[in-house]
């Protein structure tokens, strides 16, 4: 039995990054109202319970909502981004989200927000319980509910162990290495991800000597070298990467011969050349991190944690001993789901996913407008072909085409091309200033001339490829 009954034009389930991007959009461009539901006590999804010495791993200038800057726009001058575009940290994208909730969503009466809520769409009928009290309120939704949690990741914080820990072993999550108050006979991190490499460079950073780190990476992953993916007035070298692409992935002849090339011509990096990486999700590293990463020599591979005992770790394929007593860091948490692709407009529901690769908020603003300003679901979903979060190395492949076949659908149709364009969230926003320069002039007439042939390469390159254990 229900407490209240309310009536939106949208039901937005999720207020973090997805949401939000949606909300803003949405409501710029049409006047209809929202209710933003979400489980935590504030806007930001994930970020709320990020480990303390988070931050963006790519600028802020293209992250966050639409309508308002993140950040300043600074250039770094010292330490592991010295030269490259300003990247927030965990607390300033939660004060910064909180801002656009408040001081825009908010105060334009479009918006209502729920926090400490859950939603729950059953047969049509949507129904929002209050964490607090247990009272529930039913919704009437006019139009959609927008299911912004589709791609809800697991985090260190929140998320199940998949392997056992003893009573007597020391095994923390990365949130607590902060709150470390008792010497360790070294560290043993765990997992291959963006969060290790973060708490590698956290200890590496705060005194701990590389030789007393041991980091059991199952997998090597590529990454996206931060130099190449700069926008504004660094755009211009953005467009020369992107040149240096299209090139690799016109001539490549098999996978093995593309990685090569991307990984000659500088587009993808990894911390040890001597092994293939067999895992790609998106994350970008500056070349000094990298540097400072292959500091750590006491790497194990391609095995997998059981269990953690006191005086060993117990793998999959048997037992290594360790010496005095080690802190364990937990930084197994997948981070990114991935979920079946569904499309991203159906009657009356939207599901928010990839767009872009490596551009959520770009990916869900573009959702929004597309929503705001048209009503036939097809031709909605022709300009929204949704793709899939990366995983395998392979997986460059299929998302870098879907990108460059949606970037052209786009141009297609004016005013989704002069949003796209105009966008702060997009990674080549300010790069028509730059094409007086003649190397940029010149590296966009490459991607210009090699564009579909990239398309068909990378199209019959994936099709040769063995499917991949995810
Ligand atoms: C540590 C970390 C660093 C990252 N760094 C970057 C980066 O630098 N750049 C980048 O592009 N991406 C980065 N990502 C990827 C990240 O997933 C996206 O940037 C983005 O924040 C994801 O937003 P989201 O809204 O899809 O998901 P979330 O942030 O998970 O938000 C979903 C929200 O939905 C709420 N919710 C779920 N179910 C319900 C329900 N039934 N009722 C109400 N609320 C519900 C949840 O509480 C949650 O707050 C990072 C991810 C992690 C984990």
């Amino acid at each position: 039995m229900s407490d209240s009954t309310t009536e939106v034009d949208y039901l937005v389930i999720g207020a973090g990054t997805a949401g939000m991007a949606f909300t803003d959009t949405l409501i710029g461009h049409s006047d209809r109202t929202v209710m933003m539901v979400e489980r935590r006590h504030a806007p930001g999804g994930h970020w709320n319970d990020a480990y303390p010495f988070v931050r963006l791993h790519q600028p802020s200038a293209f992250y966050g909502v639409d309508s308002r800057e993140l950040g300043n726009n600074r250039i770094d001058e010292t330490g592991y981004n010295a030269g490259l575009y300003e990247r927030a940290s965990g607390l300033e994208i939660l004060a910064y989200y909180r801002s656009v909730m408040e001081d825009h969503f908010r105060l334009f009466g479009q918006v209502t927000f729920l926090p400490m809520s859950d939603a729950v769409v059953d047969r049509g009928r949507v129904a929002v319980t209050s964490r607090l009290t247990g009272s529930v309120r039913e919704i009437t939704v006019r139009r959609k509910v927008v299911d912004a949690r589709y791609l809800e990741g697991a985090i260190p914080a929140t998320h199940r162990r998949s392997f056992d820990v003893d009573d007597d072993a020391r095994c923390i999550a990365v949130n607590d290495l902060v709150r470390v108050d008792e010497a360790a006979d070294g560290f043993i991190v765990l997992g291959g991800g963006k969060t290790s490499m973060d708490a590698c460079l956290w200890l590496l950073d705060n005194g701990v000597d590389p030789d007393a780190i041991t980091w059991i990476r199952p997998r090597d992953a590529w990454f996206l070298p931060r130099d190449t993916v700069q926008p504004r007035v660094k755009a211009g070298d953005t467009i020369i990467s992107t040149a240096a692409i299209v090139e690799a992935a016109a001539s490549a002849v098999s996978a093995r011969d593309l990685f090569e090339r991307l990984e000659a011509a500088g587009s993808l990096s990894r911390l040890d050349s001597s092994v293939e990486p067999t895992m790609y999700r998106g994350a970008t590293a500056s070349r000094s991190e990298l540097e400072a990463l292959r500091r750590i020599t006491r790497v194990i591979r391609g095995r997998r944690v059981r269990r953690i005992v006191r005086d060993r770790i117990v793998f999959d394929d048997g037992d290594l001993m360790t010496t005095g007593r080690p802190l364990y860091v937990d930084c197994t948490a997948s981070a990114l789901s991935v979920p079946p692709v569904r499309p991203v407009f159906e009657d009356g529901r939207v599901t928010i996913q990839p767009l872009l690769a490596g551009l959520p908020s770009f990916s869900a603003a573009l959702t929004g407008y597309i929503e705001a300003t048209r009503e036939d679901t097809a031709e909605q979903n022709r300009l929204a072909p949704p793709s899939r979060y990366p995983v395998t190395a392979n997986d460059w492949i299929s998302i870098r085409r879907d990108g460059m076949l949606a970037l052209a659908r786009w141009a297609q149709v004016d005013d989704v091309q002069s949003w796209v364009q105009r966008t702060r969230l997009n990674l080549t926003s300010g790069a028509e200033t730059h094409m007086t320069e003649p190397r940029v002039a010149e590296a966009a007439a490459t991607t210009r001339m090699l564009g579909k042939l990239a398309v068909e390469n990378l199209t019959k390159l994936s099709l040769d490829l063995e499917p991949e254990g995810r």
